[in-house]
């Protein structure tokens, strides 16, 4: 059951399945569309946060009306929705900030042109890709 787990879900990006590495979602879909699922993917986990405050501030408010069973429940009510929160808003800022890193890198250093390359190497232990441009034919590297 794991393996069937891990190879059909968590592909090769042990960080999150909805989110395919850098190199993987370039040859697949292109940078522009791999950075903006990026920044969808972030935005979902800052709308799961508001949601998540939400439900801390209705079990905030229910802790002053319900009797002791009924706070326990509020207390723990309370306790997830923080975990979850908390949880979002740190997925939220990471896949926020990896996007806006690796953007900050597309353009071509030689004729300037944004987002317009394809991936030559990857290498995933030391974090990065080697790219060529499409337009002019110039390499170079993006750390992620
Ligand atoms: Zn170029």
């Amino acid at each position: 059951m794991a393996a069937l787990l891990s190879s059909c879900c968590v592909a090769d990006d042990p960080r999150n399945y909805l989110n395919r590495p850098l190199a993987e979602g370039v040859r697949r879909v292109g940078f522009r569309k791999w950075y903006e699922r990026e920044l969808l993917s972030s935005h979902a986990h800052l709308v799961l946060t508001l949601l998540a405050t939400v439900a801390m501030m209705g079990a905030a408010e229910a802790f002053g009306k319900a009797d002791l069973q009924g706070k326990l429940m509020d207390v723990a009510l309370f306790l997830i929705s923080a975990g979850i929160g908390l949880w979002a808003l740190r997925r939220y800022l990471y896949l926020l900030m990896h996007a806006e890193s690796v953007a900050n890198q597309a353009n071509c250093p030689d004729c300037k042109t944004y987002g317009r390359f394809t991936v030559e190497q990857d290498n995933p232990q030391g974090r990065w890709v080697r790219v060529c441009c499409r337009k002019c034919g110039h390499r170079w590297p993006i750390e992620y």
